[in-house]
């Protein structure tokens, strides 16, 4: 589905601000897209990746003639465009194909433990854990693994925790047919943990609850079926 989208961004220190006009994908209501996101292939961007990030390296001072360090510029680029950073790109969204809920199964799913790996837009380093989702099905159900492709797909991009957390919320209840969905995520910051005030300890939880998951005893019961109660 296609959708005008209009993103603003403040900017801290002068408080300017600028509107995108995007034509892309709905999924990535939030995300800061510049207009011509998708005007490169995937291969010329690796290409001009590759480039910055091999000055970044020399610029750092090491020695690129090295044959440790020849193949990380390369290597680096590859891996934003291919693995880390996939999900961007609205053609590689996953296909979900939904199941008539012909047994009418109505009462709560819970999927627990999805384990995600994602990046935080802020250090561009790692954050990861496990996102929680629950739904009460509507006339559509979807086959368990497209919970977890779906978000792997919105992990797979920078992304803060809050917004990764409704991105996934809108796309389900779109998906599903229904507001009664409600997502979980639990996460690990390695910008938090490796750097700056290097707490190692700390977790950070997101939830966004809709529909009848706004109902206490709803809600208790999803608690109590994920055991955080
Ligand atoms: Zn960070």
């Amino acid at each position: 589905m296609k959708l005008k989208i209009t993103t603003s961004n403040l900017t801290a220190n002068n408080m300017h601000i600028e509107d995108h006009d995007h034509d892309f994908d709905d999924s990535h209501i939030g995300t800061p897209l510049r207009n011509d996101a998708f005007e490169k292939t995937d291969e010329q961007k690796i290409e001009i990746i590759q480039e910055h990030f091999k000055a970044i390296m020399e610029t750092l001072g090491l020695d690129l003639n090295d044959d440790s360090l020849n193949g990380t510029p390369k290597r680096v680029a590859k891996m934003y465009v291919k693995e880390m950073f996939w999900g961007l790109n609205p053609e590689n969204k996953p296909e979900v194909s939904h199941f008539k809920n012909n047994f009418r199964y109505n009462e709560m799913l819970v999927e627990k433990d999805i384990h995600f790996y994602t990046n935080c837009e802020h250090h561009f380093v790692p954050f990861f854990g496990n996102a929680h989702i629950a739904y009460i099905p509507n006339g559509k159900v979807i086959g368990l693994s497209k919970l977890n492709r779906i978000v792997e797909y919105f992990a797979k991009r920078p992304q803060v925790q809050e917004r990764m957390t409704m991105q996934i919320s809108n796309e389900l209840k779109k998906i599903l047919g229904t507001d009664n969905v409600a997502i979980i995520i639990n996460a690990k910051h390695l910008c938090v943990a490796s750097r700056g005030i290097k707490d190692n300890s700390s977790h950070t939880t997101t939830s966004e609850y809709s529909g009848r998951y706004n109902d206490p005893e709803t809600r208790n019961e999803l608690h109590r079926l994920l055991a955080l109660k």
